[in-house]
């Protein structure tokens, strides 16, 4: 591969194996890889470049904005590094409110703080360093779901370096069927360079810490019940996770989350939770949103996270036998999480096929899986674990893919109504037809 004129043509830097910073560079929460080269671009024109450069030499090409995904690095081939594209700029939206650009290598903490100075808010995910651009294509569900919807939703404009290099402004006006493929369709129609959003007057959130003990499946069922009823402005996320898990304190917890500042609100809401036997609040109050977002940060280049067994599905109903089938799950392997995401509210507003987002008329997401530990879970406990998966996944309405850790090229027929896929495809075919952006929950070019 030569690279000398790719170097000399942009203004960031072109790392190859031999250069100082090309080993801490690859670290991603997908491991190492071995890419041939990592360009960290500085501006719009070099990602140009990079694509350029790519297509011409037909090699692969893997496109990283925060870096949490399973897709964000590979052996060979280009990595193109959107991290130093990370502006936030506000500006007024002629619609009325603020709109908020973005740029495609932002990360969410980055963004929350940012706007925290304006009272403005935007619904991202619930941790820092995820980032913005692998987060929103693929929808987004965070603390604000319920109040404001997923990430993507609120997406109103983007720029686009299409696979040819060109530079787009897409908006619904210009390109219609490309932003709604920029809603959930995930990094397939090019590298997004910047992102426009429409932002929320948030002048802060109150968060609640519930510590859980004794029966799941009770404390379950009342979390539902209390879901069911409860304003949208309440988003609750329950997590049963090992000690070894980073994401959340050991043991089962919920974290409630109220949007704004009313107290007294959250309070109302949530008393059913805590009147129950085996919930105890650990924490209550206002807080500035940035500080509710979890940190996460990438983990160090000789410490890769162990396989994970099992999934996610997006639950119209969370039954007493779903409730329990999770918790049988989570209860039958020692090294395993199980996390319940309230949805339902602003989320369950948008019409199905405003976006390709699937399963809108799911109320909860579930997320469960044992971690593939060597010596803690052998062949016929592999097949066991992923065969009760899956028939919990299949009770479900559809499988969110920015929580999936598969690669596996087939998986983005389970992520997308056949509708979607064939419209997804459809736009594929128009602005990737050679589909050079593949290292993704790819969809495949309509012939
Ligand atoms: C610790 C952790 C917490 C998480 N929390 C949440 C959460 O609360 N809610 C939620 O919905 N998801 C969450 N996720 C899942 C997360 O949304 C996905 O992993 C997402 O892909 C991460 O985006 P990224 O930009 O950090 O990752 P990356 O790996 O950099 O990007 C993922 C993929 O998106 C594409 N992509 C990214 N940026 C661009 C761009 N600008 N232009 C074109 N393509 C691009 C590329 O195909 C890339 O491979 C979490 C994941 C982790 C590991």
């Amino acid at each position: 591969m030569d690279i000398a004129p790719l170097r000399d043509a942009v203004s960031g830097s072109v790392l190859s194996a031999e250069d100082q910073g090309w080993d801490a560079a690859r670290v991603s929460h997908a491991g190492l890889g071995r890419p041939d080269i990592i360009v960290r671009v500085g501006s719009v024109d070099d990602v140009s470049e990079a694509v350029r450069f790519t297509a011409a030499g037909r090699h692969e090409v893997v496109v990283r904005a925060g870096g949490h995904s399973a897709w964000c690095t590979l052996d060979n081939g280009v990595l193109i590094d959107l991290t130093a594209l990370d502006t936030v700029e506000i500006v007024a939206d002629p619609e009325g409110g603020a709109l908020v650009r973005i740029g495609g290598g932002a990360r969410w903490g980055d963004v929350a703080r940012a706007l925290a100075e304006h009272g403005l808010g935007i619904s991202s995910g619930d941790t820092a360093s995820v980032g913005v651009g692998g987060l929103t294509l693929g929808g987004g569900i965070g603390w604000m779901v319920r109040a404001w919807g997923l990430a993507a939703d609120q997406l109103v404009g983007a720029q686009l370096v299409t696979a040819e290099g060109e530079v787009v402004e897409v908006t619904d006006a210009s390109h219609p069927d490309l932003l709604w493929g920029l809603r959930g369709g995930g990094g397939n129609f090019g590298v997004v360079t910047r992102f426009d959003f429409r932002a929320h007057d948030l002048p802060g959130v109150v968060l609640a810490q519930l510590g859980v003990s004794g029966d799941a499946r009770r404390i379950l069922a009342a979390l539902r019940d209390t879901l069911a009823t409860a304003p949208r402005e309440l988003t609750v996320t329950y997590m049963d996770v090992p000690a070894m898990d980073p994401s959340a304190p050991a043991g089962a917890s919920i974290m409630a989350v109220w949007a704004g500042t009313d107290e007294a609100a959250l309070r109302a809401a949530i008393a059913p939770l805590l009147a129950l036997e085996g919930v105890v609040e650990n924490d209550l109050g206002v807080r500035e949103y940035p500080e509710i977002l979890l940190d996460h940060p990438l983990p160090p280049p000789d410490q890769q996270m162990p396989g994970f067994i099992g999934g996610n599905t997006l639950v119209p109903s969370l039954d007493d036998d779903i409730i329990d089938s999770l918790v049988a799950f989570r209860e039958s392997a020692p090294a395993s999480v199980l996390f319940l995401r309230s949805l339902g509210g602003a989320f369950g507003d948008v019409p199905q096929e405003a976006t390709p987002f699937p399963a809108r008329n799911a109320t909860w997401f579930a997320m469960a899986g044992a971690f593939d530990i060597p010596g803690l879970v052998d062949d016929a406990e592999r097949a066991r674990l992923a065969a009760e998966w899956e028939a919990i996944e299949a009770r479900g309405a559809g499988v969110y893919g920015n929580f999936s850790t598969t690669t596996d090229p087939a998986f983005a027929h389970r992520m997308y109504s056949a509708e979607s896929m064939a419209e997804l495809a459809a736009i594929k075919a128009k602005w990737d037809p050679r589909n050079l952006f593949s290292r993704n929950h790819n969809v495949v070019p309509a012939v």
